[in-house]
């Protein structure tokens, strides 16, 4: 089942826990719409053929829906009646924070073996060095960015470029290192200080005649409108610019990283499951595969590597 947010290389990971747990000798059967299809029963047994050709597909087969329903005890008995009527003995979940946080719950509320693999672009999962979909989402970006650049360039400009990221600033960060550019404000700092103001400061625009800021979407931030305006109202001789790129982030074939990842990864699900691990998280810790409890994963903020803020300032003067 794949759930929440989609993300790239979700095909890839579907793809590993089908072939690998019909390899192992069990049945597989799809469950469509994340939580939503699990409640109304839209299953369909899969085959290694339901999975060909999907490797290097962006999104899920499986699509995805966020289920409110869910989130009440009323969905979940529901959720773990379809189970047991279709005689599924255990769940892998793909999908972010809010599917591996109604994991938990249910896998405890009925004493049910789920393991969840990290599904988001974001990168928010603690316990993983990395997620499914996010190298991928940071190459958009990079790409993005570069095209941004030369109109920046061309027209001497102030851009603030927004990326997700809800509330980390791991694409954002990352993304600035990768295209160049000369800050990111991510909510993980602007908590604790003005970015913004911090960044004019600094210097911006001293050196250059145009500067590129990716700004992570976020209440923290205040997104990349929110830089703009106070930035004209504030600097009134900056030429301001925004693009933001939203659902572009999402979309598209899966980088080489993230499908061998998600091929690991859904691997590693069947494992866990044939060595009776349960309620767990599949994560990549230095190259190595590890299980996460899903309250680690979940309630625990993941840190943003601090020194890549200041790799970043001296980068860009
Ligand atoms: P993501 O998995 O990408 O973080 P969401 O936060 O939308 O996406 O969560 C996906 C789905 O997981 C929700 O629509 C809901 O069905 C389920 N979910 C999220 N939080 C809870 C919760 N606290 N209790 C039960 N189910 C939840």
């Amino acid at each position: 089942m794949t759930s929440g947010g989609d993300a790239p290389g979700m095909n890839a990971a579907i793809r590993a826990v089908t072939r690998s747990a019909i390899y192992n000798g069990m049945k597989v059967k799809g469950i469509y719409r994340g939580y939503k299809g699990l409640i109304t029963g839209e299953i369909e047994e899969f085959k290694t053929q339901n999975v060909s050709n999907i490797i290097q597909r962006g999104g899920t087969i499986l699509k995805t829906a966020r289920c409110m329903e869910f989130k009440t005890p009323e969905g979940r008995k529901l959720a773990y009646e379809t189970l047991q009527k279709e005689e599924i003995d255990a769940l892998v979940a793909i999908g972010g924070d809010g599917t591996l946080t109604g994991a938990r719950i249910f896998a405890q509320e009925f004493n049910y073996p789920v393991v969840g693999l990290p599904g988001t672009i974001d990168n928010d999962l603690f316990g993983t060095d990395v997620t499914i979909g996010y190298d991928t989402a940071l190459n958009t970006i990079m790409e993005c960015v570069d095209k941004i650049r030369d109109t920046a360039s061309s027209h001497d400009r102030l851009f603030f470029i927004e990326v997700m990221g809800r509330d980390a600033g791991f694409l954002a960060l990352n993304g600035a290192l990768a295209s160049g550019a000369e800050a990111a404000i991510i909510p993980e700092i602007s908590k604790e200080k003005d970015q913004l103001s911090d960044m004019i400061e600094f210097g911006l625009r001293t050196s250059k005649n145009s500067s590129i800021v990716l700004v992570a979407e976020s209440e923290v931030t205040g997104g990349a409108i929110g830089a703009a305006e106070r930035v004209k109202k504030e600097y009134p001789n900056f030429d301001v610019r925004v693009t933001i790129l939203g659902h572009l982030q999402r979309g598209g074939s899966p980088s080489a990283q993230d499908r061998i990842m998600a091929t690991r990864m859904g691997v590693a699900a069947i494992d866990a499951l044939l060595e009776d691990q349960r309620n767990v998280m599949i994560g990549i810790q230095n190259e190595q595969i590890v299980y996460v409890p899903f309250s680690k994963a979940i309630r625990n903020e993941k840190p943003i590597n601090r020194d890549l803020l200041n790799i970043l300032r001296i980068s860009s003067i």
